[in-house]
């Protein structure tokens, strides 16, 4: 006679066999997003922002190729694992000066491309002289981007202080040990950096087939989320899945009348090479739909600090 499971235990099944968190791979991570944000821009009427964020990109690839960070803080790692925190958390955290030598890195590259838009030049510019002169602004900017508090945050800097950030955070989870991730982790954020998601992908092949997973804004982690539920309060009950009539296919607003937010959900059957920061940077005319709609986003786009004040 067939053992019928009862459903608890297949949901401990399911979470056995389902990988509990993607870590970003250093080689291709920040290359597939500049081939992706490339793709994106084409016929865009974003275009020209797109094809400087890909620039930026490639500028990510060349640095966290060569970078050599110190590890995580064994101690640190003790602590997250005992009390059930993210080993690598952005907020709160010591990071290494080092990630101001990434910047530089990344602005030397952005410095030498061609056709820049005149207004990137000056704030690539400027960004060079903080760098030299005023290193403490610097910290003090991405202690604001990394806490998200927008009052305090200048939009022409963000994304460039951002993707140093992004190279250090990612480079930093791509060497992390899985086997030393705590056994549980806070909701609704990284597990490794503690960030918050910036979208959703259901991932093709392999175990993760047909999985969800969120995706960090900073270190590029993916971790597992059960389908239809609010990425934000974690109701199940309140889940609607919204699109634009005619739009591009593979992308949904997943929203939730519980919490009155969303945030998208991309599709990877339907888009092979799905980057969830350059996807949802490249489709704002949904965040324009859904703020009509009566929803507010539930975490901005880590290269972009102006959309968040879409109001219905
Ligand atoms: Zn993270
Ligand atoms: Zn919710």
């Amino acid at each position: 006679m067939q053992r019928v499971l009862a459903r608890g235990e297949i949901e401990s099944l399911d979470h056995t066999s389902i990988p509990r968190l993607r870590q970003p791979v250093r080689a291709s991570v920040f290359a597939d997003r500049a081939a992706r944000l490339r793709q994106l821009a084409q016929g865009s009427p974003l275009s020209v922002y797109l094809s400087l964020m890909a620039d930026l990109a490639d500028a990510q690839n060349q640095a966290v190729k060569h970078c050599v960070l110190p590890g995580a803080d064994p101690e640190r790692v003790s602590l997250a694992q005992a009390h059930g925190m993210p080993p690598l958390q952005a907020v709160g955290w010591r990071r290494d000066p080092a990630w101001r030598g990434l910047l530089a890195q990344l602005l030397d590259h952005m410095a030498g491309v061609q056709g820049l838009p005149p207004q990137a030049a000056l704030t690539i510019q400027a960004l060079r002289r903080s760098l030299r002169d005023r290193p403490s602004e610097l910290e003090s900017q991405a202690d604001a981007l990394l806490a998200e508090r927008e009052s305090d945050v200048d939009a022409a800097t963000a994304p460039f202080i951002m993707a140093a950030l992004q190279v250090y955070w990612t480079s930093l989870a791509a060497d992390f040990p899985a086997s030393s991730l705590p056994v549980v982790s806070p909701r609704g954020v990284c597990p490794i950096c503690g960030s918050l998601p910036v979208a959703s992908v259901v991932r093709v092949g392999g175990q993760a087939d047909g999985c969800r997973y969120l995706c960090c804004s900073l270190c590029a982690s993916e971790w597992h989320l059960v389908r239809v539920t609010c990425s934000h309060c974690e109701s199940t009950k309140d889940v609607a899945y919204q699109s634009i009539e005619g739009g591009p296919e593979g992308i949904k607003a997943e929203s939730c009348d519980h919490c009155h937010t969303y945030r998208k959900i991309f599709y990877q059957e339907k888009v092979l090479g799905v980057d969830a920061v350059a996807d949802d940077l490249a489709s704002l005319d949904l965040d324009m739909a859904m703020g009509a709609a009566g929803y507010a986003r539930a975490s901005g786009n880590p290269l972009l600090w102006q959309h968040e004040k879409v109001e219905p």
